[in-house]
């Protein structure tokens, strides 16, 4: 009898129970002093398992819940293996908290309330799902030419479909007829989107349409009870239509029918902590398992699901056209060579051209969205006397200066702290921030754009419930002349009053040493690009300024002709020759330590034992380096670099390797944490 588990344990525990039990069933089994949930993963193992003294009984079963389903336990068990985490770590992990701290009876209990409430009203909560038109909600549009063949083609294919359509092409459209036709076979739908800001737009389109039909949504802003009742409703068939964030991948659902990956190229959907998994890439593998259909949407797909297109084994369905024949604005770069210099802190972050544009917009009545990526006043505060900076005492990054309550703020640890008077080193009483956050920027637009209306938008402004919400509708009643914000503006939000989109200063990326950093910036562009000229009528007078001192620049050559593909096959083949992903599989072990020097000496020593196995021929170990931001709230981190041409290769060298590096612990007392990446996003 295997059970697993309990975080921090490898693989299953084996127990003996005093009944039958079956794979994916609950129990409840002692494990030391305590009683914890454990799922039943493979029962009736060995005769002599069972007669075996030393185990221990299984101490209840939870009866009234169905069993999980044989593809969940698959599912966990791939992503186990893939992203190497141990079998019940992630099992637990992913299944709602609250699940695990209720007893078997209460779990029989809740599910016997769900089961009872939902027999009471009517509807299709039990399965009887109502299909044909009278399913649907008011007036579901006639699909464009390129959406019906887009819907056509996913019932027609087997293979994963990559959507690749224009913002405001249709796309969800598309997901809700796809949806459509998998409840009216009785199934499920899952739909994953990467941020929990963006399930509250989703999720009302999708009640509007589907009316009778029971939506839950599953992320991590739920209260508990919460998510277990809607993980329940999910697993027990009586939610039709699960929304969630990458999280609610591993939703055991009893009548699976369709997966929808929103904004596939997210980076969101990347878990960054404990078992590090790509939600997207899980979608994929878990239709293929359920034998179902996913679809994969974006106006700027990831580089991997587009060589996937090429390869043939996604097939890539094109919505080039956005609805109502709104184009897209036209790009316009802003040659910061050309423009007057003028240096220091009160030189204007817009250059005069576009500030004319911007107060040509307000006089028409339209919206300007200007978009700096970087939160906060300015990025760091200077003493000019003894160039003191302002330092985060406890990680390797600067401290963020925020004027409105006056703070210095590390954005890596969250270390907080009233701005000096003076220097703290010298006294001197004159220290000055440098460069531009979107405070400063917002600050400096009402300046100069006197009685102009001007907000901002970004994780500074929407901290509290609620006010995001309250901000974007302000835009969308027309209370905004101009809206500042970092990329949390760019995604989904249909804004149609902005007829000009502005990249205040984006060209950091094109430089930075992160390989996706084009891939992120293009995405980012057009995605902002996107937020304008969504009415047909203003799209005509729409258009997105570039402030740059890289106006050759072939991703901007790109951008201004709206070109992802011709983007994209340049990307992949620097990829190619450059021997990066998709081309090759990286993996990163990292470690975390109180010096750089016993992190470091961990990572020496996992590669020196890494030389004797088997497949060490086929991957290459780099050494160990610093990541972007080496030290964080006192701890040093460092991270080393796995590749191979082979991800099946990658694979057996990881799960050999990574015994051994257990087995290293007690030689390198220094090291607080090490763990291993696959397919990182940040190298
Ligand atoms: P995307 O998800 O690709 O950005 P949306 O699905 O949000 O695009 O569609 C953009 C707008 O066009 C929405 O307001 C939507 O209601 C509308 N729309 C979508 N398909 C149609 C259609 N076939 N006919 C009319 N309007 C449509
Ligand atoms: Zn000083
Ligand atoms: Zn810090």
């Amino acid at each position: 009898m295997d059970t697993p588990q309990h975080a921090g344990l490898g693989g299953a525990l084996d127990y003996v129970a005093a009944g039958p039990l079956e794979p994916g069933q609950l129990v409840r089994v002692p494990l030391g002093r305590r009683t914890v949930t454990g799922i039943v993963w493979s029962p009736g193992a060995a005769a002599s398992a069972v007669l075996d003294t030393a185990l221990r009984p299984v101490a209840e079963a939870v009866a009234d819940l169905a069993s999980l389903p044989p593809t969940w336990l698959q599912l966990v068990e791939f992503a186990a293996g893939y992203y190497q985490r141990g079998l019940g770590e992630l099992a637990l992990a992913v299944l709602p908290p609250e699940l695990r701290k209720l007893t078997a009876l209460q779990i029989d209990k809740r599910v016997a309330r769900l089961v009872k409430a939902s027999t009471r009203h009517d509807g299709p909560a039990m399965g009887d799902v109502a299909g044909g038109p009278g399913a649907a909600g008011p007036n579901p549009p006639a699909l464009t030419p390129e959406q019906a063949a887009a819907v056509d083609a996913l019932s027609a294919d087997a293979r994963p479909a990559l959507l690749f359509g224009a913002t405001g092409s249709g796309k969800t459209e598309v997901y809700l007829r796809a949806a459509q036709r998998a409840l009216d076979a009785g199934r499920q739908v899952l739909v994953l989107v990467p941020e929990i800001n963006l399930t509250p737009q989703l999720e009302a389109r999708f009640a509007e349409r589907f009316p009778r039909h029971r939506l839950v949504s599953l992320h991590s802003a739920l209260t508990p009870a919460q998510r277990l009742k809607n993980w329940l409703l999910a697993h027990l068939g009586q939610a039709d239509l699960v929304l969630g964030t990458r999280l609610a991948v591993f939703t055991p659902l009893a009548r699976p029918g369709l997966i929808v990956v929103d904004e596939e190229h997210d980076p969101s959907f990347k878990q960054q902590e404990g078992a590090r998994y790509s939600a997207r890439d899980l979608a994929v593998y878990r239709a293929h398992i359920e034998r179902i259909p996913v679809v994969l949407g974006s106006a700027t797909p990831s580089l991997e699901s587009w060589q996937r297109c090429i390869e043939g084994r996604y097939r890539r369905l094109d919505m080039p056209q956005r609805i109502g024949g709104g184009a897209m604005p036209a790009v316009r770069l802003l040659d910061m060579n050309q423009q007057p210099k003028e240096r220091g802190q009160n030189a204007p972050a817009l250059a005069a051209p576009l500030l004319r544009a911007i107060e040509q917009r307000i006089e028409r009545g339209e919206q300007s969205l200007l978009l700096l990526n970087r939160r906060g006043y300015a990025p760091v505060l200077h003493c000019g006397a003894c160039a003191w900076k302002s330092q985060c005492p406890h990680c390797s990054a600067w401290r963020v200066f925020h004027k409105l309550d006056r703070t210095l703020r590390c954005h890596h640890c969250g270390f907080t702290e009233r701005v000096p008077r003076a220097c703290p080193d010298c006294g001197n009483l004159d220290i000055a921030p440098i460069g531009r956050g979107t405070e400063k920027l917002e600050e400096q637009l009402a300046a100069l754009l006197p009685g102009a209306r001007v907000a901002r938008i970004d994780a500074d402004t929407t901290r509290l419930k609620g006010t995001l919400d309250a901000q974007l509708a302000a835009v969308h009643a027309g209370e905004v002349d101009v809206l500042v914000g970092t990329q949390m503006v760019t995604k989904g939000h249909d804004f149609r009053r902005i007829t000009l989109v502005a990249a205040v200063n984006p060209d950091g990326a094109l430089f930075a040493s992160d390989f996706r950093a084009a891939e992120r910036l293009f995405s980012l562009l057009l995605q902002a690009a996107g937020r304008a000229g969504r009415d047909a009528e203003a799209a005509e007078r729409s258009e997105m300024w570039l402030q740059t001192w890289h106006p050759q620049h072939a991703l901007y050559a790109a951008l201004r002709r709206n070109d992802f593909a011709a983007f994209a096959t340049q990307q992949l083949a620097e990829r190619q020759a450059a021997g990066l992903p998709p081309f090759v599989h990286l993996a990163l072990l990292r470690a975390e330590a109180r010096t750089p020097q016993a992190a470091a000496a961990f990572l020496r020593d996992a590669a020196q034992t890494a030389t004797d196995l088997p497949d060490a021929p086929h991957v290459m170990v780099y050494p160990p380096v610093p990541p972007p931001v080496a030290r964080v709230a006192d701890v040093e981190r460092m991270q080393m670099l796995v590749e191979s041409g082979s991800r099946v290769a990658l694979q057996r060298f990881l799960a050999a390797w990574l015994p051994q590096l257990n087995a290293m612990r007690g030689a390198h007392k220094g090291v607080l944490r090490w763990a291993v990446d696959v397919d990182p996003l940040g190298i």
